[in-house]
């Protein structure tokens, strides 16, 4: 399909732009519209390239799709939650997600199957590191969980459905926001699940780019990037400094830099220090960056880590954070505008599902970070919609870096924007198709 933008505003000018599937044939002031399939008028908007989220999870995405929602957003106590699941459609499994603990406190087995007792039932934690299961749950995947609490054992918690989840509806959302990249942060991911999608970008049910932090040292296969070996630290079970500093090694010998996900101050103090002793690689970079306190952000800088901040979590938890986060790491919590000025590269991104996927909505948050009730976290970290959308405009392998630019050449999607506040009027997927966006 042959496409001209008009009336598009790039890099503050005036202009036109013509896309011919996945290249841009021209730009400029004659763009010729007499045979193009389709004219879009811009009306003076800014265009910007396809957006990259930097952190997120496809296969968690397209399995919540089908699940239960179970957070404050949806359920407010312990009767909406037993409405909810036991209201979940079909006679097998009922997946919830979401679960934080200000819905109706810490959840068990006991608690499981006081709701739901004829089903098997398994909750996520909103953090994607607990899951919980009901008796009927454990007895089907013969586990040894007395207490139903099951932590970090997504391989475990998963054998019941194992088939890989399709990734078209996944693909499609992220596309209707523009998004036409995609970092995926799932550690440790298996051939399987590499081959499920480089399978799924070759054949466009996944139209976006894709890197994966997670994929196997010895992968190859260029329809999913490698990037940087996932470091996930077990908040409550840190590694010792010399079993991380082996880890960043072994990423090392395998020439990755490498993404440690760091949401407590002292997994970010470890990080930081086996970094300095180990060297630090172009890559490098924290995922989460949840308590950064002041005095390590030259250390940072020296060593060239990016953070890949979720902005939109002060607006879904912020209220909890206020009640359950220690003051002192209150005054730090993902921090924004005083990394980009102390010159720490940063990037927001969604962590979807466990955060709201939508770009434009990080966007604003980033700007605001209010609460859900309207109380603020770090006023002075607040930055504006450009430098947010910035960091989705920075490429996959560069978070936080100059922004990707529109060039005549191969494209990697285009939105036109909205005026503020700032979201995508019309997109143009990576092979140059008009996408409706979401509103
Ligand atoms: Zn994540």
């Amino acid at each position: 399909m042959k496409l001209v933008i008009t009336n598009a505003t790039l890099d503050a000018r005036p202009t036109s732009i013509a896309v011919d599937g996945h290249m841009i044939t021209a730009i400029g002031d004659h763009v010729p519209t007499n045979t193009a399939d389709a004219v879009v008028d811009a009306a003076g908007a800014a265009v910007v390239p396809g957006l990259h989220d930097h952190h997120l999870h496809l296969f968690a995405m397209a399995a919540a799709l089908g699940s239960v929602q179970c957070g404050p957003s949806a359920v407010h106590s312990i009767d909406d939650l037993a409405r909810a699941l036991r209201d979940a459609p079909g006679d097998g499994e009922i997946r919830g997600v979401g679960y934080h603990e200000s819905v109706a406190g810490p959840l068990d087995r006991d608690v499981l199957d006081r709701l739901v007792r004829d089903r098997p039932v398994r909750v996520q934690h909103r953090s994607g590191g607990l899951w919980v299961l009901n008796s009927k749950a454990i007895a089907e995947r013969h586990l040894d969980a007395s207490d139903g609490r099951v932590f970090r054992g997504d391989e475990v918690v998963r054998s019941v459905d194992a088939d890989l989840p399709d990734l078209a509806e996944v693909g499609q959302q992220l596309l209707s926001y523009g998004v036409t990249g995609v970092t995926d942060a799932t550690p440790d991911l298996e051939f399987a699940a590499m081959q499920h999608l480089a399978a799924a970008v070759a054949s466009g049910v996944l139209p976006q780019s894709v890197t994966a932090l997670g994929a196997p040292d010895d992968w190859t296969d260029p329809e999913v990037a490698q990037g940087p070996r996932k470091l996930l630290l077990h908040d409550h079970d840190l590694p010792t400094y010399d079993e991380l500093a082996e880890r960043v090694h072994e990423a090392r010998t395998a020439t990755r830099a490498v993404a440690v996900h760091c949401v407590t101050r002292e997994s970010l103090m470890l990080t930081l220090a086996v970094l300095e002793d180990v060297g630090a690689v172009t890559g490098d970079r924290i995922e989460h960056g949840a308590v950064v306190p002041r005095d390590v952000y030259r250390t940072m800088r020296s060593l060239g880590v990016a953070v890949v901040t979720q902005p939109c979590f002060i607006r879904e938890r912020g209220d909890d954070y206020l009640t359950d986060v220690d003051p002192h790491d209150l005054e730090c919590l993902y921090p924004y505008r005083s990394l980009l000025d102390a010159g720490v590269p940063v990037a927001a991104s969604s962590d979807a599902p466990y955060g709201d996927v939508d770009p434009w909505s990080a966007i604003a948050a980033a700007g605001q970070r209010r609460t859900p009730s309207g109380a603020t976290i770090g006023r002075s970290e607040a930055v504006d919609a450009a430098t947010a959308l910035a960091g989705y405009l920075s490429p996959a392998a560069d978070p936080g870096g100059p922004p990707r630019r529109l060039r005549v050449g191969p494209h990697s999607g285009l939105c036109v924007l909205t005026p503020p506040p700032v979201r995508a009027a019309v997109v143009v997927s990576r092979s140059g198709q008009l996408v409706s966006p979401r509103g």
